[in-house]
């Protein structure tokens, strides 16, 4: 791992910024103590013996991904009952190494009670995992998901009424979370697509004006459109799955702040009837969505079971996207957009000087294939080379 506060030149054969500015060949991206210093063309890169360079003329080069909503359970195969928490904890952290070698260099896990474990002890100095906001457990009503007998590979909390709701976003805050994540309607399930609304306008808005109160943000599991409607009332600020949405509903989200993570390979990669319908289903409300402006960001809802294994797996959700979405969109829609949701987009999402050093490099352009996105060679986070497959040692 080369060090981070050494001087690190990147000579990128192309150049995919994340800003929607234009590709560049042939630059050279100069990082120190883990920023972008600059980035010019390669041909006026001046011959720096002090300097360690990678060659990376054969790669086109990119923002570190971002998987907006993810489970770090810490599963392991053919797991039916949760194990200990340590031994959990251990899995955990293969995955998140697993992720970060997939070139995911930010994650959001939005409910397991390992991560924040994980988050605490990863840091920007040699980097094992992404960076990780998380959302520890959820907040729902008492007829909401998640409710499921414990023990359980998570939890849920019930709320009841306004003061119920400011209380349990207080808790939250206390135990550190960087997002509060509720609840807002069942599903998707058994029962078909679960678009019963399990909390009452009153009850979010409770839990978003305590919530922004603390700074934190509100990302609701929302499907169908009276929940996605309450959800955006309320003050939402992310709508998860916000799938069967009629056009009303597809206007309302367009015009708000408010931001859909549309979770398409938790069911696309499932061979039940169920996710088969509900696939279609989220892919139908992505094209009207889409067409009517709504702000996309990308989010696997993978939890690391036999279905969603963490790693470069979790790329497939900005292919999917793309079937509906421009590839340009689609990128956007796991780099820069998903960064400017997160409020992490000061520090990451784009490549500019000033920003941390989060890039991965592929083989190919990802605007042709999207599906190079899950072939990453190269990954470097906050200045640290993580991974480098392009056979060219840094010298
Ligand atoms: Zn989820």
């Amino acid at each position: 791992m080369a060090d981070c506060t050494a001087h690190v030149t990147l000579l990128a054969g192309c150049l995919l910024d994340g800003t929607g500015a234009p590709d560049q060949k042939d630059a050279a991206i100069r990082i120190s103590g883990g920023r972008i210093e600059s980035i010019e063309s390669a041909n006026a890169w001046p011959t720096d013996g002090a300097s360690h360079v990678v060659d990376l003329r054969e790669w086109w080069v990119m923002p570190g991904l971002i998987d907006a909503h993810m489970h770090l359970w810490g599963l392991t195969p053919g797991e039916v009952v949760p194990a200990d928490f340590e031994t959990r904890l251990a899995s955990a952290e293969r995955q998140a190494e697993a992720l970060l070698r997939a070139g995911f260099t930010t994650v959001r896990d939005l409910g397991s009670p390992i991560t924040p474990r994980i988050r605490d002890s990863t840091s920007t100095d040699r980097p094992t995992a992404p960076r990780i906001l998380a959302a520890h457990v959820g907040l729902t009503g008492a007829r909401g998901p998640w409710l499921i007998p414990q023990p359980s590979w998570w939890e849920a909390r019930v709320v009841r009424g306004v003061a119920s709701a400011r209380d349990a976003v207080r808790r939250l805050h206390d135990e550190g979370v960087d997002v509060v994540k509720i609840g807002a309607s069942t599903g998707p399930g058994a029962e078909g697509f679960g678009d019963t609304p399990t909390l009452t306008v009153d009850e979010i808005r409770a839990v978003c004006d305590a919530a922004h109160e603390f700074g934190l943000p509100v990302a609701a599991h929302a499907i169908g459109s009276e929940a996605v409607r309450r959800c955006v009332v309320g003050g939402v600020d992310t709508i998860e799955h916000g799938y069967g949405l009629n056009d009303e509903v597809c206007d309302l989200v367009a015009a708000s702040d408010a931001w859909i993570v549309p979770t398409l390979r938790t069911r696309a990669v499932r061979a039940s009837p169920e996710a088969r319908a509900t696939a279609g289903e989220q892919m139908d409300t992505l094209r009207r969505g889409g067409a009517a402006g709504v702000r996309y960001a990308a989010g696997t809802d993978s939890v690391g079971d036999a279905f969603t294994t963490h790693g470069s797996g979790n790329a497939l959700e900005m292919e999917l996207m793309g079937r509906v979405l421009s590839p340009d969109d689609a990128l956007a829609a796991g780099t820069r957009e998903a960064a400017r949701m997160l409020g992490v987009d000061s520090e990451t999402g784009t490549l500019e000087a000033g920003k941390r050093a989060d890039l991965i490099a592929v083989p190919e352009d990802p605007r042709r294939d999207l599906s190079v996105l899950q072939r990453v060679g190269f990954v470097m986070r906050s200045g640290w080379v993580v991974r480098n497959d392009s056979g060219a040692a840094d010298h």
